[in-house]
């Protein structure tokens, strides 16, 4: 339902609740971020609003680059499981994401018979096993990201962060993602919404985009050539 993101020099954590919050007009089920921290990804997540996802969270954290989202269900319960993000069997893989992933079944089976273990029921969660498994082949983040896209069909917004980068990676397909451009600092949203109060300066991603988030910006690939994507000028009135 919403996605967020941030790679900076802030603490990710409060920017990213904030996020949350400035999408809860999309409606809900519930809650979740994953922030980078040291080598690893850490995951808090929950059923219910916001609030109850800043309940789980410490006030602050060490992280300056994470992804966040609400969940509106659509193959799985509301539940704690069933919330996003969503991580591999390592937990360095954590995705979250809008949309629906038409072929799940087929690619479940497919890592269940490679021995992965499925921690919830979602459509979602086949994207960091299958991201895990290009990691263990030898890929870079980027390109294991890249290979993944290619088996998935269906609609879908996608941010992931990894353990062993401080990037973000984006990539849609019918539903939408754009990235605002702050001062050493980049935020990611569904909508302009989740961020309009910390940046004005905007790039909407094309469907078929894969982008790479740093807290300088965006570089943007398209069918694996390079593209540049216009930054917009977005006049809002906050009241
Ligand atoms: N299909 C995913 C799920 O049910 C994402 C739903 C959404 O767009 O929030 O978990």
């Amino acid at each position: 339902c919403g996605i967020v993101g941030y790679a900076g020099h802030r603490d990710a954590l409060p920017l990213l609740t904030g996020g949350l919050s400035n999408l809860e007009y999309r409606g809900y089920d519930s809650a979740g971020v994953a922030l980078r921290e040291g080598d690893g990804v850490t995951v808090y997540k929950t059923v219910g609003e916001v609030d109850a996802l800043r309940a789980e969270t410490p006030e602050t954290s060490e992280a300056t680059v994470g992804i966040g989202h609400t969940r509106w269900s659509t193959h799985g319960k509301p539940t704690d499981e069933n919330a996003h993000p969503h991580t591999d069997c390592t937990g360095d893989v954590a995705v979250v994401h809008n949309g629906i992933i038409d072929n799940y079944d087929a690619l479940k089976a497919e890592l269940e018979e490679k021995g992965h273990t499925f921690a919830s029921a979602t459509d979602t969660e086949v994207v960091p096993h299958l991201v895990e498994d290009e990691l263990a082949a030898g890929e870079s983040a980027k390109e294991a990201f890249q290979a993944v896209l290619e088996r998935l069909e269906g609609s879908f917004a996608l941010a992931m962060v990894v353990g062993e980068s401080d990037e973000i990676y984006l990539a849609r397909k019918d539903s939408p993602l754009c990235v605002g451009h702050g001062d050493g600092e980049t935020f990611v949203g569904s909508d302009v919404t989740a961020f309009l109060e910390h940046a004005r300066e905007v790039t909407y991603l094309e469907n078929g985009d894969l982008a790479v988030v740093t807290p300088d910006g965006v570089t943007v690939e398209h069918d694996g050539e390079s593209v540049e994507r216009s930054v917009e000028q977005i006049e809002w009135d906050a009241d």
